[in-house]
């Protein structure tokens, strides 16, 4: 088969003086990871290469440029996803790593636990023997400023982020079709700012954050999380494959999220046959694709509401 690669980078209003820099970072992970997609890797290995870089990127709001919850620190949540062993990894509430999305994947490797959390998960981490690393190599300048800005501002709501106030919202993801048929997709946050501790958004909840199954389809998802969850976002775009195009399932997922719960997102996909799918109802989105001749399309989509 044509491998496959969409990345995204938020959804959400992205201001015009930062576009330039989503732009350059959706680019980026596509350029350095298509080519190894075409080379013979897989899926899985693709979309967490992809996103670990996008992690790195402190454009984005994940590892390094995460938001800061409520209390001043770093949490972390992240999800990764194999689709044809339909199985997956996901920890939520770490802050020592630049890459969460590597520990969810030694997570779905582990025997008897596929989800673990905070102290847990950092125990984990180490003995998988990933790097471990002080939370402030993750913090940003403009994170801390914007975290002074809206710690006390009790007219800040973290779903205007999505809904049109230009507050930031980068979470990363990824989705891949390998040359074997193997789908995978992974997504990587540092969830809403001043997010309450301990919060888990949709990052790594099954089917919201991601969803990835060779036989329906691949997702990964962005947004006001306590509203994607509601609708399981990612599992709805890959069930609309059954009777839709990727574009059209996505079109329909981020319909139902909003019809139904008010909600704002987007959302990346990629079906079994290797059609790409993105949608969004937020100002913009970030995202980036490789073409047949594996050209990359890199685009902050705009859309009007
Ligand atoms: N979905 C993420 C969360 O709610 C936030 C985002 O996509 O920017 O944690």
């Amino acid at each position: 088969m044509k491998p496959k690669l969409i990345v995204h980078g938020g959804a959400w209003d992205i201001p015009d003086q930062f576009v330039d820099d989503h732009v350059a970072g959706v680019k980026t992970a596509i350029e350095q990871v298509f080519p190894l997609l075409e080379q013979g890797c897989s899926a899985l290995d693709a979309v967490e290469k992809a996103v670990n870089i996008l992690e790195a990127d402190p454009t984005f709001d994940a590892g390094r440029g995460a938001f800061l919850n409520a209390q001043g620190n770093i949490e972390l949540d992240a999800f990764i996803m194999d689709g044809k062993a339909l199985d997956f990894g996901s920890v939520a509430g770490v802050a020592n790593l630049l890459h969460p999305v590597s520990l969810a994947r030694h997570v779905m490797r582990a025997d008897d636990f596929r989800f673990l959390v905070a102290d847990g998960a950092l125990q984990f981490a180490r003995e998988c023997g990933m790097q471990e690393i002080d939370p402030k190599e993750l913090l940003t300048e403009r994170e801390l400023s914007f975290y002074h800005q809206i710690k006390s501002d009790t007219s800040f709501k973290t779903v205007d982020a999505f809904s049109g106030d230009p507050q930031p919202s980068d979470t990363v993801g990824a989705v891949a079709l390998d040359q074997y048929g193997n789908l995978a997709c992974a997504t990587s946050t540092g969830g809403t700012p001043r997010k309450h501790p301990g919060r888990v958004g949709d990052c790594p909840v099954i089917g919201s954050g991601g969803y990835a199954d060779n036989l329906l389809g691949a997702a990964s998802s962005t947004g006001y999380g306590e509203s994607l969850m509601r609708v399981m976002l990612c599992r709805t775009a890959c069930d609309n494959l059954t009777q839709h195009n990727a574009m059209n399932a996505a079109i329909g997922a981020i319909d139902y999220l909003h019809r139904r719960v008010e909600g704002y997102g987007g959302v990346i996909m990629i079906s079994p046959q290797g059609e790409y799918g993105f949608a969004h109802n937020t100002p913009r989105m970030a995202y980036a694709f490789a073409d047949e001749g594996g050209k990359t399309h890199a685009a902050i989509q705009i859309t009007d509401n």
